[in-house]
């Protein structure tokens, strides 16, 4: 099964649009598909739609920000209903504030020398509510600050740079009960990317479980192939439904296109198993 379920589009920080990202999705031979747009499920909809229309199976998608012991972790929530009005009001809860952060953000860029940013970020957005360090990266690229945009989170956008705003996101446990009120799934995302000690991601891992969560994305864009088995372990360790996703945001920007990824390793079992009274088949 070549499921992909973590991507952007321009609902939040991707560059396609739902119906874009739904078609290449079909194009690169994805059969189940789930659009999870950073702290909004505004897309949702569109990317349904188009995929049904399409022939392709649709989860609904969302990648909450979670402050867990001071640091940010990615939750996606998967298969929820999308009409769900807790979920809908922790989603919006969770992105408010967002505007604020960008504009003390472009006051920290302007200390160093570089003006006009949040304006600049701002050209970028296709949703007002969800202004992100990926809008700031593709000004600075664009305006020749930096050559690439890793190049400008490692030098502006990351804990002690000058463009970094420490940020409270929605609890670990809220996230979890809106994913799970609104009948979905929730799956801990990259956690290879995480800084933690071994200590404190076991601490996640218990935590998240506590809560009622379910799944870790183990075959993910966001990984090397190393970080794959050392997560499919953890998944078999903590007895963990695995997912996969490219964590796609637009061509030319992402290293992992829709859909271009390894299967997930036999042993595990596939969140999808678990949620096949929530996908929505074609016709
Ligand atoms: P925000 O939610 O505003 O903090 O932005 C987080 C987003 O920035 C992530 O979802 C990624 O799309 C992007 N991002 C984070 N770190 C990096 C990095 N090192 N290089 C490129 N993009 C990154
Ligand atoms: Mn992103
Ligand atoms: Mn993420
Ligand atoms: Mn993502």
């Amino acid at each position: 099964m070549n499921a992909d379920l973590h991507c952007h589009s321009a609902v939040s920080d991707g560059t396609l649009e739902p119906e874009e990202v739904a078609r290449r999705a079909k194009a690169n031979g994805v059969e189940l598909w789930a659009l999870t747009d950073h702290d909004e499920i505004g897309g949702q909809q569109r990317a349904r739609d188009t995929a049904l229309a399409l022939g392709m199976s649709y989860l609904t998608g969302t990648e909450i920000s979670v402050s867990f012991i001071g640091i940010t972790v990615h939750i996606v929530g998967l298969g929820f209903d999308a009409d769900d009005e807790a979920l809908k009001a922790g989603l919006a809860a969770t992105r408010g504030g967002r505007r604020e952060r960008a504009l003390e953000m472009a006051d920290g860029l302007a200390k160093v020398g570089i003006k006009g940013s949040f304006e600049g970020a701002l050209q970028y957005v296709g949703n007002p509510e969800l202004i992100s360090r990926t809008h700031f990266a593709r000004h600075l690229v664009e305006t020749g600050v930096c050559a690439d945009t890793s190049e400008v989170f490692r030098k502006y956008l990351t804990e002690g740079k000058p463009g970094f705003v420490p940020h409270r996101w929605a609890t670990l446990s809220d996230a979890l009960a809106w994913i799970q009120g609104a009948g979905g799934i929730a799956v801990i995302a990259h956690p290879a990317r995480y800084r933690f000690t071994a200590t404190e991601e076991h601490a996640l891992f218990t935590e998240f479980i506590g809560h009622g969560g379910r799944g870790v994305e183990v075959v993910t864009g966001s990984h090397s192939a190393a970080d794959a088995v050392r997560y499919t372990d953890v998944a078999l360790e903590y007895g963990l439904l695995a997912s996969r996703g490219s964590d796609f945001h637009g061509p030319g920007e992402s290293h992992t296109d829709l859909g271009q990824l390894p299967e997930l390793p036999g042993r595990l079992s596939p969140v999808w198993d678990a949620l096949q009274d929530r996908i929505q088949h074609p016709q």
